[in-house]
């Protein structure tokens, strides 16, 4: 009986985690213009389950799609059939998985102390959340903990606030809007003990100016992606109307609202949402933001393809800072190359990637907010979202280099 129990206990865990045995990512490179709307079709083919994980751009630059094991031999025979060049990324996702787990599982935390905290490893939101109370706590009058909203599932939203005065102009950071880009969380931890760290020994950063921290920006959809669907990217609100789960929340911001570069179809990855702010993650950030009204630096993360953008995403015309914010990525890039050699692009959003409307960072940017960046952080698809825990760290160190100069200078040239 008991055997039984037990079988009972581990099946049901099995069948309440979306595995992804057999699930293979494919580059796929589109020649031209005729290639690119073949590729194109192939997300309006709901029945193959694709999940595109980096999207089309310009013919030449490459498309990643999760194809799932069942739909593998069809799109690779669509493929070969019009001529269109592709590679096997990732042969078998559920492998690279199955490894990340393991590797979670035998990094546990006893003594809750952040001197001991394995920041090369993924955590769970719980972890992240005590992680955050210990911070906290060890740094009284440096970090506190502030709660800017709740998720829509009802989690509590979280922002660290490092503070040396009362109400300074600030920097904002946001990881993990989109929660299966684990790597961005990691990241988010990593950068607030290093801030603690950093200002033991030089206090300066934190003289002038305060920094809030959002690790966890999406926790619905990260818990999700623990105990369900590692590969989930939106919040979780239920959609009227529509059996599909969630919103884009990186599609939902009030700046060029509905416009093209967002689905109005709620099953798609990139869903806006029925308005402009209808998620409480988004909705928790711009009250926060108007209320404070200091914030004079914003920068939202992501993952993967190693870019460093800034506004516009919804509209090709120029940003009015647009060459000081062109410098001002280049130099950031160059202070991150600088550590490993790890290269990246940076531009607009429109130039660099594609039109994508409703963003974080056309908002803040609309909002007054002059340094507004998004990063997108390692790699550039060899493992995608399933960057393995051993890149935790130099990704946080890379990406750090580059935050400090935006941080700095965001500082040094006060508007
Ligand atoms: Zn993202």
């Amino acid at each position: 009986m008991k055997g039984l129990l037990v079988f009972c206990a581990l099946l049901g865990a099995a069948l309440a985690k979306e595995n992804f045995v057999g699930h293979q990512v494919l580059r796929i490179f589109p020649a031209d213009e005729a290639q690119m709307s073949l590729v194109q079709s192939l997300e309006e083919l709901d029945h193959l389950q694709l999940d595109f994980w980096k999207t089309l751009t310009q013919p030449g630059s490459p498309v990643d799609i999760r194809v799932p094991f069942p739909s593998v031999q069809a799109v690779k025979i669509f493929l070969e059939s019009n001529s269109i060049q592709y590679d096997i990324m990732i042969e078998d996702l559920q492998t690279l998985l199955d490894e990340e787990a393991n590797e979670m599982v035998s990094s546990r935390w006893l003594d809750r102390s952040t001197a001991s905290f394995n920041y090369a490893a993924y955590h769970t939101l719980s972890e992240i959340y005590a992680f955050m109370d210990s911070l906290t706590a060890e740094n009284p009058g440096l970090v506190s903990k502030i709660q800017i909203g709740n998720s829509y599932e009802g989690r509590p939203i979280y922002v660290l606030k490092f503070s040396t005065g009362a109400n300074r102009p600030a920097f904002w950071i946001d990881t993990g809007i989109h929660s299966r880009e684990w790597v961005t969380q990691a990241s988010g931890i990593w950068f607030a003990k290093k801030i603690v760290d950093d200002h033991a020994k030089n206090p300066s950063l934190l003289n002038s100016m305060d920094i809030f921290l959002e690790i966890v920006t999406n926790p619905d959809g990260y818990a999700f992606t623990h105990s369900s669907n590692r590969m989930w990217r939106k919040t979780r609100s239920i959609n009227a109307g529509s059996s599909c789960i969630g919103v884009d929340p990186n599609r939902n911001w009030d700046a060029g609202f509905g416009g093209a570069g967002a689905s109005s179809n709620p099953c798609t990855e990139t869903y806006r949402g029925p308005r402009a702010n209808s998620e409480p993650e988004v909705k928790a950030i711009v009250d926060f933001v108007k209320a404070h009204g200091k914030i004079k630096g914003f920068v939202s993360i992501h993952s993967y393809s190693q870019l460093l953008l800034y506004p516009y995403g919804y509209t090709t015309a120029r940003a009015a800072d647009y060459q000081e914010l062109d410098n001002l990525a280049k130099s950031a890039v160059s202070a991150l190359s600088a550590v490993y050699g790890t290269r990246y692009q940076y531009g607009s959003i429109i130039t660099t990637i594609y039109q994508a409307s409703g963003g974080t960072i056309d908002w803040t940017y609309n909002q007054g907010i002059k340094y507004s960046y998004t990063f997108e952080l390692r790699d550039t698809g060899r493992y995608g979202f399933a960057l393995p825990a051993n890149q935790i760290i130099p990704t946080a160190v890379e990406t750090w280099a580059a935050l400090l100069k935006i941080i700095e200078y965001t500082r040094d040239h006060p508007y």
